[in-house]
């Protein structure tokens, strides 16, 4: 007897035999070696037996009257609750045949009557061991394809985070570049198919985001991103896609058609969502988006070709004012294109030094003696003829080609005063003003380089006033204080420009060194718009005098703003009333004549 066949747990044997003593001579001989035996005497109390409760073993004989033994376990077999059950036929026919019928009905084992115990007990425990071992198999199976399954699961999980993380914005969650992409290329795709498909592309950018990031610091910036995320997402139908593609920039795909009819209308619900301010934690803010407009169809073949006409038109709608959309049209890649080849240009006339200075007068408003002169730059285009400052400027700015341009221009207007005083030209007071980039100023040894240009020409320190936009130094009060001092101590004196339309505060004023304020043209052309208060210019001369600045006033074009000017006591003037940019000749004529006005 194995361990399994525990009295507590029996092994249930049922015995099948019309042979009543055949079945007493199993039962008692069984029970003896520990089995629970039942039994029955023909074939359909069997069945009924096994379907009451299924026993581990069946002892079955082959004839039987009304249903022979083969029968019995056909049925068994055919039934999935009984299969499992191991039958031994039991019986006296000896031949081979019957053998082979018994297996081929179904049965495990065959056992010839008259019969051993030995052998009874042998293939009885043979056949539970195997029984037992096909189940534990079967449940290792079971259990191998349940953690193959689990495996699966977590491995498709986690390839499915994977592609998440590859194809989002880790922080608002929405899609990134590289799913854009590959939304805009099904676009693409379809579009292709079928001619006259239009789907919308609105790149959006936010103005003045780094404001937001520099005062309140990134959290507070991020926290500003993911609410915009989530007021864009308000306006989106399911087919749409919205994406952010990295720092302060969304674009929203419209994939229907019908809305493309429709973008005008979708852009201004964009501008609208932006109109009610953001709540970041203790701070409520505004801020606005600029978005380039394309409407893409089967001309276009590339997402990436989408993304930059975008982006041009984002920048047109940037650059007519910002908070406002604008839709892509061929011409502006044509502009576009045109940009990049001034900055070709530009770099071109650095070499072949293209750039000649004008010199606008400074005139003392109380004597009328010209007390100083303003390089103004000019580029001699071969083609193009004279170009403004105000057209290659900016774009000096954003290539970094202002840093050589601007050390250009102080070198030759320090060259060209120095020349003026050894030839007696001018009198030794007459200072040259010269005009200082708010990216210049971030220059790390801007003050190295004007002192070397100083040494270089010999020309007086105090000659030289660097004039600098409100705005360059607001960019970085600090740094421009600490910049300000170092000339102030070289005695080089210092111009703050344009004063007025960099919203600096009157605190940080105090801080900066300044000789002296020019008040921005806008501000002395409203003097007559506003006769009895004169408008802000009258405020500005008394900050200037309080802080101990002298104020010149820009852009004075008629004698009645020199009048009003003169009357409050502004110290200097400058503008097209007394004379425009001229040309060295040209100033040095005016010098000599000594006008009066
Ligand atoms: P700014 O420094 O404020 O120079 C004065 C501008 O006002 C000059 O324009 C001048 O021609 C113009 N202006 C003077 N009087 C009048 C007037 O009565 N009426 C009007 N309508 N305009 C007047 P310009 O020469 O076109 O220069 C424009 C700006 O370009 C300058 O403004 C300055 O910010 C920048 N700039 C010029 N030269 C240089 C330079 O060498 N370096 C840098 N960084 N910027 C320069
Ligand atoms: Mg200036
Ligand atoms: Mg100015």
């Amino acid at each position: 007897m194995t361990e399994q066949h525990s009295p507590l747990s029996r092994v249930d044997v049922l015995v099948v035999d019309d042979t009543p003593e055949n079945i007493r001579l199993l039962s008692s001989m069984l029970t003896r070696e520990g089995f629970y035996v039942r039994k029955a005497l023909n074939g359909q109390m069997a069945l009924t037996a096994v379907d009451t409760l299924l026993p581990d073993l069946i002892l079955l004989d082959i004839m039987m009257p009304d249903m022979d033994g083969y029968m019995v376990c056909q049925r068994l077999k055919a039934n999935p609750k009984t299969q499992e059950v191991p039958v031994i036929f039991l019986s006296a026919l000896g031949d081979a045949l019957d053998k082979v019928k018994a297996f081929q009905s179904g049965g495990a084992d065959y056992i010839t009557k008259p019969f051993q115990i030995e052998e009874v007990l042998a293939r009885i425990n043979h056949h539970l061991a195997l029984k037992a071992a096909t189940q534990e198999i079967r449940q290792l199976n079971a259990y191998l394809e349940q953690r193959v399954q689990e495996r699966t699961q977590q491995l498709e999980l986690a390839h499915a985070q994977l592609l998440k993380m590859a194809l989002s914005d880790p922080l608002t969650g929405l899609l990134n570049r590289a799913a854009l992409v590959e939304r805009l290329e099904l676009s693409l795709h379809r579009a292709a198919m079928d001619a006259s498909y239009q789907f919308g592309v609105l790149l959006l950018d936010c103005d003045r985001f780094k404001i937001i990031n520099d005062s309140l610091g990134h959290e507070s910036g991020d926290q500003l991103l993911i609410e915009i995320s989530q007021r864009l997402q308000q306006l989106l139908q399911p087919s749409d896609v919205l994406a952010r593609l990295g720092g302060d920039e969304f674009v929203i795909l419209l994939t229907d058609a019908n809305q493309v009819k429709d973008i005008n209308e979708f852009s201004n619900l964009v501008l609208e969502i932006f109109s009610e301010p953001f709540f970041l934690q203790t701070q409520q803010v505004f801020i606005n988006v600029s978005i380039g407009v394309v409407i893409c169809d089967s001309k276009y073949d590339k997402p990436e070709h989408i993304l930059r006409d975008a982006d041009t038109a984002m920048y047109h709608a940037k650059a007519s004012g910002k908070a406002q959309s604008c839709l892509f049209e061929r011409t502006m890649h044509d502009s576009a294109l045109r940009f990049l080849q001034l900055e070709n240009d530009l770099r071109r006339a650095i070499q072949e030094q293209e750039f000649v200075l004008h010199y606008q007068p400074i005139i003392c408003l109380k004597t009328s003696q010209i007390v100083s002169v303003e390089a103004l730059v000019r580029w001699k285009h071969p083609m193009r003829g004279v170009i403004s400052p105000s057209e290659f400027i900016p774009l000096a700015e954003e290539t970094g080609l202002i840093q050589p341009i601007g050390l250009l221009v102080l070198r030759q207007a320090c060259q060209q005063l120095k020349q003026w005083q050894t030839q007696n030209l001018v009198s030794p007071d007459l200072s040259i003003s010269v005009n200082l980039s708010a990216h210049q100023f971030i220059q790390l040894d801007l003050t190295k380089h004007v002192y070397t240009i100083l040494a270089e020409t010999q020309l007086a320190p105090h000659c030289l006033k660097l004039e600098i936009t409100e705005s360059a130094i607001m960019r970085n009060p600090h740094l421009a204080a600490n910049i300000l001092h170092h000339f102030r101590q070289q005695d080089i004196q210092l111009s703050m420009d344009d004063f007025g339309t960099g919203y600096s505060s009157l605190s940080y004023l105090h801080s900066f060194p300044m000789d002296n304020l020019k008040i921005d043209r806008s501000f002395v052309q409203s003097l007559h718009e506003m006769p009895s208060t004169q408008g802000l210019v009258p405020i500005i001369v008394a900050i200037a005098k309080t802080m101990k600045m002298k104020v010149t006033a820009e852009g004075i074009e008629t004698a009645e703003q020199l009048a009003q000017l003169r009357s409050l006591n502004c110290d200097f003037g400058q503008g097209f009333l007394f004379a425009r940019p001229l040309e060295p000749e040209q100033i040095i004529e005016l010098i000599a004549q000594n006008p009066q006005w």
